[in-house]
């Protein structure tokens, strides 16, 4: 959704885009917090690279909003997201 409004037109997800697609998965996948994660605006770990966080910080900026109206179903599951508490055990 991001990529196609400022990357585009042209491939989508241009490169950049696909490698920090690429990146968050592998993070999620990696997270310690399985289901109990929060979003990661409020994790207690930070495990994306700086540079990488600034770029999805940027991506959510643009996204977060919009996907309320495209993505009804993901908004509300992130909103519900935000109120879990990071356990691990
Ligand atoms: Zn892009």
């Amino acid at each position: 959704m991001h990529c196609r409004a400022m990357h585009g037109p042209g491939a989508v997800p241009c490169d950049d885009c696909a490698a920090l697609l690429e990146y968050a998965m592998d993070r999620i996948e990696a997270c310690r917090f399985a289901d109990s994660k929060p979003t990661c605006a409020r994790c207690t770990v930070h495990c994306y690279r700086p540079t990488m966080r600034e770029q999805i910080r940027a991506v959510m900026r643009y996204s977060g909003p919009r996907m309320i109206s495209s993505h009804p179903y993901l908004a509300v599951r992130h909103l519900l997201d935000r109120h879990k508490t990071p356990v691990t055990d």
